[in-house]
């Protein structure tokens, strides 16, 4: 089952990537929700999907969550495979301490105060945080995000941060019934990446895309999707 599921996304990204004439995102396999016997069983999945199809078998395989405790159960789980995790849900400032030692990545970085408690609280065993600012693109009132108008000086703040990576922007579009509002979304995300990557050499990452949109994404320049549906099925 995960082994189809997986091979069908990894199919979708070839194919958007190429229809695109862009180089193939990232996956990062989003894992709320699912036990830790599932996230072991795609790890090796991918392993071996990487190993056959690239001749990679030592290829990073990421996988996102949305909530710190819960991420941490798993963690603990899992302490034996290396994992690269994701922090994808919105960060309270009281979870930083623990988030900022628990994750490879944070995806929600969306005001100052979260840059400076996860720059604080950075383990100093462990490499620099890789951080994404995420922008709240479709100015949802209800949506985390910062303001498109605020990336430069959250960027500037992470940038002043020695034990934070500024890799780039994240953001979760309002699921718009019409494609092209979707579309326009990202590309309006693609209009504040491509200045932020020209400006800072180490910007790489453009994380949009979901299970129902990745080839819209692709096509607007996402550099990382993240997948949970096509991969894990229906959430319970
Ligand atoms: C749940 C979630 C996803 C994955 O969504 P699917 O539609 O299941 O692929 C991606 N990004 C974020 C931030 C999520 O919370």
């Amino acid at each position: 089952m995960l082994a189809q599921a997986l091979q069908h996304v990894m199919q979708r990204l070839t194919a958007a990537a190429s229809d695109a004439g862009r180089p193939e995102p990232r996956l990062l396999a989003v894992s709320k929700t699912q036990p830790a016997t599932a996230i072991a069983e795609l790890a090796a999945v991918w392993r071996a999907h990487e190993g056959r199809v690239r001749r990679q078998p030592n290829v990073v395989v990421a996988f996102g969550e949305n909530y710190v405790q819960e991420a941490l159960a798993k963690q603990a789980q899992l302490a034996a495979l290396t994992l690269e995790w994701h922090m994808i849900g919105h960060l309270q400032s009281n979870k930083a301490r623990e988030a900022a030692a628990a994750f490879d990545w944070v995806q929600t970085v969306d005001r100052a105060k979260l840059v400076t408690a996860l720059g604080r609280h950075r383990p100093p065993e462990l490499e620099a945080l890789n951080v994404l600012i995420q922008v709240n693109i479709d100015d949802e009132r209800s949506k985390h995000g910062c303001d498109p108008e605020q990336v430069d000086a959250l960027a500037r703040a992470i940038l002043a941060e020695p034990r934070l990576r500024l890799r780039g922007l994240m953001a979760i579009p309002a699921p718009h019934p019409e494609q092209a509002l979707r579309c326009a979304a990202f590309a309006r995300m693609r209009g504040l990446f491509d200045p932020l990557r020209e400006a800072h050499p180490q910007v790489d990452t453009l994380s949009m895309g979901m299970s129902d949109d990745i080839e819209l994404a692709v096509a607007e320049g996402a550099t990382m999707v993240r997948v949970g549906t096509a991969l894990f099925g229906a959430r319970g």
